[in-house]
């Protein structure tokens, strides 16, 4: 009892569970409350300076004991989730040989083809129903970091309890490892993971068929995320696999979701109209296409053809402008988005031809949106949209400030890594966080509660629709496109119920419907409270 930390309660097993449970002089003499233990590892966590510190504070405490875990973190989800989540995860992918402590979840290497099962056999919860699973090769805008991109799994898990209720017993966090081209890695003397060049081509997706066939004959219910795969891979799989098995990519598909919710958010603001913008994306990756294909979703159920919609977003690479007839072959996945026009070499000039509504960084490449093309998105527009969501902060396009100052307060600004609030000519602004968490825990939970047999674009769309409804006068009175995160339980509650009611419309869903699907989805979230064992 005192070494599963989904059992354990430490200090606070009652009088009778020490006895009944051969606990007695185990644990010192006094009984406490889980508010009890709530004060002391509050105090703990916040006596540490170092953002990694509290990191390794709450993996030990989670090694430990689960329920108190989720307890700090459900208490206080603004200090918690920017420690278990971006920004701080990403340091901890960083060093994740060094602060290694204990293991968590599978990993699968390249050398495991044909054992996959065995492995899985191996973890000691047959009833695995959500899994996150990384190959490492893009971990978050920080690039390949191999099987140190673990932490990226247990993290998003963490936030799938603590944001949606989604048991953590249910939950299993996979890495694939099939090497790294990180050569650092390679010479790393704490480096956990294979010290080889990646395995690509017809190898690796054997093994990552085998992995979804294995996955599927354990957990029947099981709901896989892809998450932070290279874009070589990424779009791949998600085509490959989005209608066989209950599954979704993450940085593809939440990212589109929370940044339409955003520009909805944005519109609620300037009073624009969806059918009425134009969208320059800095960065043709996984997240701007991503975003784009659901603004054309959207576009489409507004009433536009596909094909128009398309032709209101535009993208900006490191090649340039993605034009038709641009010299070097365009990936499969920019090629919807290759317009025909003139090709131009700069976001600026760029921003000057096109005379974009909306400018949305996705490029993972700092300080590109300059004075300049920020003071000209707002002589074009009385009030811009600019969402600067390349992570972590040391990415962002642009500062929260820089572009508030720059645009006399009136751009409509989000970013992905959080940035304090600003004070310009005695007005508040807050910045909204585009921060997938607000979408994927509510998607995830509303599949699983209704055992969804896919999950698709559509959700995507609802959820978006969903979360920008959510959105206060308030927090639109500090131009913040989000609610803030502390609502975040809610948020995910509501997204899941939408998503739970899609499901029934489309006949996805493998259980009667509720005659009340907010609250079974509700019933069904898990709660850090300590049950009573004796
Ligand atoms: P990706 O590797 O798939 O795509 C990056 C794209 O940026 C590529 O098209 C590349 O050509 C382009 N690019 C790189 N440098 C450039 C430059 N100097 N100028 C113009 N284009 C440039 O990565 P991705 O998954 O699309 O993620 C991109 C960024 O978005 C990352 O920093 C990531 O952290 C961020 N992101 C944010 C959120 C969020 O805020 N919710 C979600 C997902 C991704």
């Amino acid at each position: 009892m005192l070494a599963n930390p989904i059992l354990n309660k430490g200090t606070a097993f009652t009088e009778r569970e020490r006895d009944t449970l051969g606990l007695r002089g185990l644990l010192p003499p006094r009984v406490f409350t889980i508010e009890e233990q709530v004060l002391r590892a509050i105090a703990n966590f916040r006596r540490k300076t170092d953002p990694l510190d509290k990191y390794i504070f709450l993996s030990n405490l989670q090694g430990r004991n689960e329920t108190l875990f989720y307890r700090l973190l459900e208490e206080f989800p603004e200090e918690m989730i920017p420690i278990i989540y971006t920004p701080t995860v990403g340091q901890a992918c960083l060093e994740f040989g060094a602060i290694y402590r204990r293991p968590r979840g599978i990993y699968i290497t390249i050398k495991d083809k044909g054992r996959i099962s065995e492995i899985l056999g191996h973890w000691p919860n047959p009833d695995v129903r959500m899994i996150v699973v990384t190959d490492g090769e893009r971990i978050l805008g920080l690039g390949d970091l191999g099987a140190y991109g673990m932490g990226i799994p247990i993290g998003k898990l963490g936030l799938y309890t603590s944001c949606a209720g989604v048991h953590p017993y249910y939950c299993l966090p996979i890495t694939i490892d099939v090497g790294t081209n990180n050569k650092k890695l390679h010479d790393d003397p704490m480096y956990i993971g294979l010290a080889q060049e990646r395995v690509r081509g017809p190898e690796y997706d054997e093994l990552i068929e085998e992995f979804v066939t294995a996955v599927q004959k354990a957990y029947p219910k099981v709901l896989i995320q892809w998450e932070d795969f290279g874009n070589t891979t990424a779009f791949n799989i998600l085509h490959k696999y989005q209608k066989r098995v209950l599954s979704f990519n993450d940085d593809i598909q939440g990212t589109a979701s929370v940044a339409l919710a955003g520009i909805l958010g944005g519109l609620r603001l300037n009073g624009g109209k969806l059918l009425d913008q134009k969208i320059l994306f800095l960065g043709a990756g996984e997240a701007g296409t991503g975003i784009a294909d659901l603004f054309v979703e959207a576009s489409v159920q507004a009433g536009m053809a596909a094909e128009d919609a398309r032709k209101r977003c535009w993208f900006v690479d490191s090649q340039g402008l993605v034009v038709k007839g641009r010299p070097g072959k365009l990936a499969e996945h920019k090629l919807p988005y290759a317009q025909d026009h003139a090709f131009v070499a700069t976001l600026a000039e760029a921003v000057e031809v096109l005379k974009p509504t909306i400018l949305i960084g996705v490029s993972g490449t700092p300080k590109t949106f300059t004075k300049e093309i920020v003071s000209r998105m707002a002589a074009i527009n009385p009030q811009p949209i600019i969402f600067a969501l390349s992570n972590p902060t040391s990415k962002a396009e642009a500062t929260a400030e820089e572009v508030y100052t720059w645009t006399d307060g009136r751009a409509i600004y989000a970013s992905g890594s959080p940035f304090p609030t600003f004070v310009l000519n005695g007005k508040t602004y807050v910045p909204g966080q585009g921060n997938n968490v607000y979408i994927f825990p509510g998607v995830g939970l509303g599949a699983l509660a209704c055992e969804s047999r896919e999950v698709t674009n559509k959700m995507f769309l609802i959820a978006a629709q969903t979360l920008a409804g959510l959105v206060g006068e308030d927090d639109l009175a500090v131009r913040r496109v989000y609610p803030p995160l502390s609502k975040i339980r809610e948020v995910s509650a509501k997204i899941a119920a939408a998503v739970v009611e899609e499901c029934h419309r489309e006949g996805l869903a493998q259980i009667p419907r509720p005659a009340d699907i907010e609250a079974d989805v509700r019933s069904r979230m898990f709660k850090p409270t300590y049950e009573e064992f004796a």
